[in-house]
């Protein structure tokens, strides 16, 4: 039996129904990326919550259905990707693990500071990340692993969204090439930064993170083969990570107030790793000023508080 299998299923699903309610209280709090054009469609009234846990238990709220880009929550699947394919010491060779407590594709500590961008979960770290396996690494091979770590064959490209951002990503191409000024990128900026917008626009759902979540959350085991996606050795890498950086420069009151490895992203997507096992998804495009879910943010706040989800107590 788990941890989460002790819980009545009961209590979970009233404390998510709650999160649910409480959140929806917030999506008219934010505003909808619009930086990227594509992302300003997005209906900000929309919020889904989906839950499954090690039993294979599963709760879907609202707008679970509904696709979506990934964007930063991508990622993480760069970073497992990276680790998997050049290691440990390689890849932190490359990129750093501290917060920047700066926004997420801020370029001043890069340029100021230090060559190696701060952590992998903002967009200079990412972007670095991309290179070391842009090389290697067909955009099919990971989403393939995309596919897998989130137990959904229906994950693929979204064209309109990877236009939109090749089209209009300049901060993005000013990252790549003052990472190439630095000698620092692995790859030629273009391929590397084809590779970082083919995964920003990724489509999924806020059940296809919650599978993700899980994965993490199992220590790497895809709950339904059993498979190993994440080598042990990465998976606490990966979830001390997430839990440092995974929320841009609100990662310090994330982990303070919720205290679960999470990774957002700008098309209002946010996955969280609990412990149980419990993966969560979440959707809002509506953001607050940091690129976060406003709603999901405040659900989880709920939910982690009610099921005692803190990683430390
Ligand atoms: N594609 C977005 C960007 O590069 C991802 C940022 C995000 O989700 N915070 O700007």
């Amino acid at each position: 039996m788990t941890e989460t299998g002790n819980k009545s299923f009961d209590r979970i699903r009233a404390v998510f129904e709650e999160a649910y309610r409480i959140g929806l209280g917030y999506t008219d709090q934010g505003k909808v990326a619009d930086y990227i054009p594509e992302l300003a469609k997005a209906n900000r009234d929309d919020f889904g919550i989906s839950m499954i846990d090690g039993d294979l238990r599963t709760l879907s709220l609202g707008d679970c259905e509904k696709r979506f880009s990934m964007q930063s929550v991508s990622k993480v699947i760069l970073l497992c990707a990276a680790l998997l394919h050049c290691g440990f010491e390689e890849t932190f060779s490359h990129v750093m693990m501290e917060p920047s407590g700066d926004s997420f594709n801020s370029i001043l500590k890069l340029d100021l500071a230090s060559n190696r961008p701060y952590n992998p979960m903002i967009n200079a770290g990412a972007i670095e990340t991309a290179s070391l396996i842009s090389g290697d690494l067909s955009f099919g091979d990971l989403l393939g692993y995309a596919r897998e770590l989130c137990a959904d064959p229906e994950i693929c490209l979204d064209e309109a969204v990877y236009a939109s951002e090749s089209k209009t990503g300049d901060r993005n191409r000013a990252i790549v090439y003052l990472l190439k000024s630095k000698g620092v990128l692995m790859d030629e900026p273009e391929r590397t930064l084809d590779l970082y917008f083919r995964m920003c626009s990724l489509s999924v759902n806020a059940r296809s993170l919650a599978n993700l979540g899980l994965v993490i959350a199992n220590g790497g085991l895809d709950p339904f083969t059993g498979r190993r996606l994440i080598p042990t050795e990465h998976v606490r890498t990966l979830k001390v990570i997430m839990f440092t950086c995974g929320m841009y420069d609100y990662s310090g009151k994330f982990s303070v107030r919720v205290g679960v490895p999470s990774k957002s992203g700008v098309g209002g997507g946010l996955v969280c790793a609990a412990k149980g096992p419990m993966g969560i998804g979440l959707y809002g495009p509506s953001l607050d000023a940091f690129g976060n879910s406003k709603a999901a943010v405040k659900a989880m706040e709920h939910i982690s508080r009610e099921l005692e989800l803190h990683s430390f107590y």
